[in-house]
């Protein structure tokens, strides 16, 4: 991993090796605690990629993806829980200054005061419509199912989208707990991330004003800056990469191997976050599959062979090579969207 002197990035290594890294295995098996996300909080770095005006960091991506990779290779289920806040905070940031909305929660959501997660990948279902929006009383109702919201009894806000009659996608502020028109689901029981409390959502007539409405934009628009935006490497990737590499390299028989995954993984690395970074999202998007799938390659390379290194001892509870290796298996289908889901399918059909 490249060094970089961000004091985000410095803040986010403490935390992880003070915190986050030796309760992993036990809060794998739990919950991520209430004192976690204090710390978290208190961090800075849910403000990393918020304007420093309204009390972020504004740092650049890099920074973002860098403590991303920090946080998700300590303990990923802490690191899911934070990631949800990133998309609220950069919707946020982007909407006119001056909208009810922004000016109530870009500042408490950019100090941490405030902790939000998201309600919106069912929008992807198109042409299944699994959350209405309907105009009503000065406001939006919103009915149906969010099968997916992480975070649940964790975080204070949720953003949450549904489709309206006429094809467009409202994205409203609502608070994260049961209320009139809102039910939540027993948290899920998964092979891994259980701990970040990841709920489905029944919605029966939930209603917010229209001053907790940020955005209103066509689906197809959506679709255009949502689709491209898919196609690039997540961050957490790398870090459960560079986790298990981290294990593998540990014991002197296995630097060798550790050391020449590493090498292809920085390099894979550095051109997916080049892409990322390109000014034009839709271009490039096949060099952008390619990059992702062969991070994903590289990745189940590293975390099967921090588990054979391992050998029996790998499979126990106790060990965070298996833990990681499950962690892996979540991280498949994070933000899968059709075109993610048929390049990788194709690619895993040529193995
Ligand atoms: C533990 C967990 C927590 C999550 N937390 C959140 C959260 O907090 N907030 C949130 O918004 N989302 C969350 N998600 C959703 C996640 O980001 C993905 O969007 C989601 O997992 C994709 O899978 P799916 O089963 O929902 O959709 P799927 O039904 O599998 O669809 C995924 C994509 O593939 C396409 N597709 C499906 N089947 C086919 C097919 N046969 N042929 C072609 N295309 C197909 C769909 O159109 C869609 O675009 C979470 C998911 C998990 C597993």
């Amino acid at each position: 991993m490249t060094t970089t002197t961000h004091p985000l990035v410095t803040e986010a290594h403490r935390l992880a090796d003070d915190l986050l890294a030796p309760s992993a295995q036990r809060v794998d098996q739990d919950v991520v605690p209430r004192s976690h996300i204090e710390a978290v909080r208190r961090s800075g770095l849910l403000g990393v990629s918020a304007p420093g005006e309204s009390g972020g960091a504004g740092a650049p991506d890099r920074v973002a993806r860098e403590v991303a990779e920090i946080l998700a290779g300590a303990c990923c289920s802490t690191w899911f829980v934070q990631t949800q806040h990133h998309t609220p905070v950069r919707l946020l940031a982007k909407a006119e200054p001056g909208l009810a909305v922004r000016e109530r929660l870009l500042r408490p959501l950019a100090t941490g005061e405030l902790l939000a997660g998201i309600a919106y990948a069912h929008v992807r279902s198109h042409p299944r419509v699994p959350v209405r929006a309907t105009v009503e009383r000065g406001g939006v109702r919103f009915d149906g199912t969010v099968p997916w919201y992480t975070g649940w009894g964790l975080n204070d806000l949720m953003l949450l989208a549904g489709v309206t009659d006429a094809d467009e996608v409202v994205f409203a502020f609502a608070d994260a707990r049961e209320q009139p028109g809102l039910r939540a689901s027993a948290p899920m029981r998964l092979v891994a991330l259980t701990a970040a409390r990841t709920v489905s959502l029944t919605l029966d007539g939930l209603w917010v004003p229209e001053e907790s409405v940020a955005l209103r934009t066509p689906r197809e628009e959506f679709a255009r800056v949502d689709v491209p935006r898919s196609t690039n490497t997540s961050p957490a990737v790398f870090g459960l990469g560079y986790a298990a590499l981290d294990l593998l390299g540990a014991a002197p028989a296995e630097r060798g191997a550790a050391d020449a995954l590493r090498a292809r993984l920085d390099e894979v690395r550095e051109r997916a976050y080049a892409l990322a970074d390109h000014p034009v999202p839709h271009e490039h998007v096949e060099e952008r599959l390619a990059l992702r799938t062969r991070a994903y390659e590289l990745r189940r390379a590293a975390t099967t062979a921090a588990v054979v290194a391992g050998g029996g001892r790998a499979t126990s509870v106790d060990s965070p090579a298996q833990r990681i290796a499950r962690e892996a298996v979540f991280l498949l289908i994070q933000g899968q969207t059709a075109t993610v889901r048929e390049a990788h399918l194709a690619a895993l059909a040529s193995v």
